[in-house]
């Protein structure tokens, strides 16, 4: 598995991959692992966790430049990342107990009923590069509290950050085999997941990516999450804080070269602040800096890969033929490097790329709309359904509005983010099942009813 490092086009570092008779005994150490885990008090797994979030931070520099330099996400980013991950631990390793605490039920006169919360076992992760560290700990965190054990497939251009978690969870003081990584391409997750060792699999990245394994799993009958793309709307009403949503829309459509799931990719603006919006939406992105990923002033670093920013531009050279206007940006940068500048499209046509497609890149599509129902309606027309903002200076309106979205999670004057406090996850086409919060860890569990008279 080959390295590139996005922001020269270079080859770093090269990673052998796994062979059958290694994932064999992976999957052998898994299983062995699960029977001893799964009977440790949660407790102990709470202390390992929080240890866990004290390696992450005393290596933040570290595994932030493993990140940028396999990704090209910025260094301040990076850390940024690698911190987020040890409060995620931090938080698993306070509530989980609680979490798991078994439930109570009516029950008839001399019987005792209780739902108890039981790991299933190894766990396949199949994780995206977009988000190297945060993808992985946001599924490990709470499963492994839970008792199940980890078994990640990483994405091929980011081996450097598997195995970087794998140490992360090693020097915690983990049992072998309770979190291992697989340096394997996709085409043997088919026949990973079908092997009785494994009892269920977690995915986040495309949609062919999520309807292989829950195809592989569905023939197994084993559970899935999936955490896939969105097009998530940015809806800015006639009643809105104009400058702080063009600043917040600015950031929440470039962070991370524009590489999010719940980045803002539809900026749906009412009419009569469109102009004001657009112009100052367009000075704030155009004043974004463009360039060196290790660079302190640099927000926008490189696309993680030179053939993903070809896509990106494909889909922007459609969506302006198609009619779209270029405000500013639409040219790969000519440096060496995947640089693509932050770009704004207006004027979208309804079915271009830009329009009803995931622009997994820093292009924001812009569109006027004369009232809050077309709004709603422009905002529930796609086929995702992940996350939206609103922006309106009226919480009413807003909290009214928020439940007429299609989404998983909808966000009033705030960008959407991920916080291991809320429930995230998608509807539609953006997937199924949710991670973090107590929602997060119920997902691998076997939820046991005992009835005792
Ligand atoms: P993929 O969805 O292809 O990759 C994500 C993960 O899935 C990787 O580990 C990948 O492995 C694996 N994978 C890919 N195909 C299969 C398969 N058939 N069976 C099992 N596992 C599979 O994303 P890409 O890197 O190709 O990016 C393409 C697009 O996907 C982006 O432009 C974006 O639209 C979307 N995406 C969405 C993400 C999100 O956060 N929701 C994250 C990343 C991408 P391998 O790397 O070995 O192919």
């Amino acid at each position: 598995m080959d390295v590139v490092d996005p922001s020269t086009g270079e080859r770093v570092e090269s990673y052998t991959e796994h062979t059958q008779s290694e994932i064999e005994a992976a999957l052998d150490r898994a299983n062995a692992a699960f029977e001893d885990w799964r009977l440790r008090p949660v407790r102990e797994r709470e202390e390992l966790l929080a240890a866990a979030g004290e390696v992450l931070r005393e290596n933040k520099r570290k595994y932030a430049e493993t990140m940028t330099r396999e990704m090209g996400k910025p260094l301040s980013q990076a850390i940024a990342e690698v911190e987020k991950c040890a409060w995620g631990c931090d938080h698993y390793a306070e509530h989980a107990s609680a979490y798991l605490e078994p439930e109570g039920h009516p029950s008839p006169p001399g019987a005792a009923v209780e739902t108890v919360y039981e790991p299933l076992g190894p766990v396949l992760a199949v994780m995206p590069w977009n988000f190297p560290f945060w993808q992985v700990f946001r599924f490990a965190a709470p499963s492994l509290t839970a008792g199940n054990v980890g078994l990640l497939k990483h994405a091929s251009n980011v081996p450097g950050c598997s195995m970087a978690i794998e140490e992360v969870f090693r020097e915690a003081g983990y049992p072998e085999g309770v979190f291992q990584s697989l340096l394997v391409p996709s085409e043997f997750v088919d026949e990973i997941l079908a092997d009785e060792r494994v009892r269920a699999a977690t995915l986040t990245g495309s949609g062919p990516a999520g309807r292989a394994v829950a195809s592989t799993a569905g023939e197994h009958l084993k559970k899935t999450v999936l955490e896939l793309g969105g097009s998530d709307p940015f809806i800015v009403l006639d009643d809105a804080d104009i400058s702080a949503a063009a600043e917040t829309g600015a950031w929440a459509r470039n962070q991370n070269g524009g590489q999010s799931c719940i980045a803002a990719k539809r900026f749906i603006v009412h009419t009569d602040v469109y102009q004001a919006f657009l112009d100052r939406f367009t000075e704030v992105v155009s004043s974004l800096t463009v360039g060196d990923p290790v660079d302190e002033e640099t927000d926008v670093g490189p696309q993680a890969r030179q053939d993903l920013l070809e896509s990106l531009h494909e889909q922007v050279e459609a969506s302006v033929e198609a009619g779209a206007r270029v405000v500013t940006g639409g040219e790969p940068l000519d440096r060496q490097g995947a640089y693509y500048p932050p770009t704004i499209l207006a004027d979208v046509p309804e079915g271009c790329p830009a329009d009803s497609e995931e622009t997994f890149g820093p292009v924001a599509a812009v569109y006027e709309v004369p009232d809050e129902t077309t709004a709603i309606e422009k905002a529930n027309d796609t086929e995702f359904g992940l996350g939206a903002s609103i922006w309106t200076e009226d919480r009413e309106r807003g909290e009214r509005l928020a439940r007429q979205i299609d989404a998983g999670n909808v966000y009033v004057n705030q960008l959407v983010k991920s916080d291991p406090r809320v429930p995230f996850g998608g509807v539609k086409e953006s997937g199924y099942g949710r991670e973090l919060s107590n929602a997060g860890i119920m997902e691998f569990v076997n939820r046991k009813t005992v009835w005792v008279e």
